[in-house]
């Protein structure tokens, strides 16, 4: 019988009932760089730790578990995963990559993998006809959704059929939603990629990264990969990711009520020109969002009525910390246009429509009426001091 997905957060079927590791309940941190042999040409199944290692390997079969793959590797970090998946690529190859994607992976195409001869176009997948930009040498499509900061959601399964219909690999970024809320592999995706960082790992403490797939071919490549250029995950931290995915189903659960709480406070203030939340009925995405997805996550990207409302909201907020990242259980403030997003070139960032009026919430597991309290107290002092106490 299929399990559910909390339960697969906690528990390792394949390695129940078998009494090993003392029978200890936590998964033991093997802190070891090699393994000694029973004999010449004889393995214990381990032989170097940049190969494998049984803490990681505990760990990367849980996430492939969570996202119904056949495979999954941990890296170093989310742009460790990202810089490795362009290694399936050649010089002379083309991509097609969203135009709002996470900062640090436009930075990775557009000063690394340029470099060594990939070529993108950055298009809207979420309303562009994607198969339009297919050419010659198009290998993939690879796609967040929703996007990071402006939550623009793409048909997942519509990509899918592009993807198939010219022999492309359909590459997901899930970090936003996590196998919590969605699986683009049951939804035709070939790789599914993680900043482990986020919400897998859950308390802003350890980065890590994952490349998840349910082909053999690619899960070869990606091994060989992982063993020659060594940015797999380390023990301890892949330890802190196990422990970080155990409460993986309370964690998201909470951190989205607070998320539909905090985006309809916003959108009755008046400093507020736009809240961009999915799970918010008006948002063009939402019904896709409903069709491909089991909820919406809880992060919220709104507009401000001017650069000094939102440079004040920084300067003000306490217990919401003023700071990049995401998906963890304290509430995080983000500036997207100097921090998550800042060397992405400002064409491009204007395009996507983020400009230095956009704020970035991620909304963590607090008492949501510490987390309002907070924000009325913030809004009531910025509006106080930039219209003169005018109430409105
Ligand atoms: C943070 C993030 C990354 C990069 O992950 P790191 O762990 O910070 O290297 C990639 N994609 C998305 C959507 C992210 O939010």
């Amino acid at each position: 019988m299929a399990r559910g997905i909390e339960t697969k957060c906690l528990h390792l079927e394949e390695e129940e009932g078998c009494g090993g590791n003392y029978g200890a309940v936590s998964y033991p941190i093997y802190q070891t760089a090699t393994y000694a042999h029973p004999g010449v040409g004889k393995s214990t199944g381990y032989d170097y730790s940049r190969l494998q290692n049984p803490t990681r390997e505990h760990l990367e079969k849980v996430v492939a578990t969570l996202e119904n793959g056949t495979d999954a590797v941990a890296f170093s970090s989310g742009m460790a995963a990202i810089a490795l998946l362009m290694e399936l690529f050649a010089p002379g190859d083309h991509l097609i990559v969203d135009a709002d994607l996470y900062g640090g992976s436009i930075r990775l195409f557009q000063n690394v993998s340029e470099k060594n001869g990939i070529a993108f176009s950055h298009i809207d997948c979420y309303r562009e006809d994607v198969g339009r930009y297919v050419r010659e040498n198009t290998k993939a499509i690879y796609v967040e959704t929703p996007t990071n900061p402006m939550m623009h959601v793409a048909d997942i399964r519509e990509l899918s059929g592009i993807a198939k219909e010219h022999g492309l690999l359909l590459i997901v970024d899930n970090t936003f939603l996590t196998p919590y809320f969605q699986n683009p592999l049951d939804l035709g995706a070939d790789i599914v990629v993680h900043s482990g960082t986020k919400y897998l790992g859950g308390h802003n403490d350890t980065l890590a990264g994952f490349l998840v797939t349910n082909r053999e071919d690619v899960s070869e490549k990606f091994r060989f990969l992982v063993k020659t250029t060594g940015a797999g995950l380390a023990p301890f931290d892949s330890w802190l990711i196990l422990r970080g995915i155990k409460t993986l189903g309370v964690r998201m659960e909470k951190s989205q009520q607070n998320a539909a709480v905090l985006a309809n406070w916003l959108k009755g203030q008046k400093a507020v020109t736009d809240v961009i939340y999915p799970g918010l009925p008006t948002h063009p995405g939402h019904e896709t969002m409903k069709k491909q997805a089991r909820g919406f996550g809880a992060m919220i990207t709104f507009q401000l009525e001017s650069r000094e409302f939102a440079l004040a909201v920084l300067e003000k907020v306490r217990m919401i910390r003023f700071a990049e990242s995401l998906g963890g259980v304290e509430t995080l403030i983000t500036y997207p246009t100097t921090q998550t997003h800042a060397d992405v070139p400002e064409e491009i960032r204007e395009r996507n429509g983020i400009t230095e009026c956009t704020l970035r919430l991620s909304v963590g597991i607090e008492d949501v009426k510490d987390l309002v309290d907070e924000l009325e107290h913030v809004f009531q002092e910025i509006e106080g001091e930039l219209h003169g106490g005018k109430k409105s």
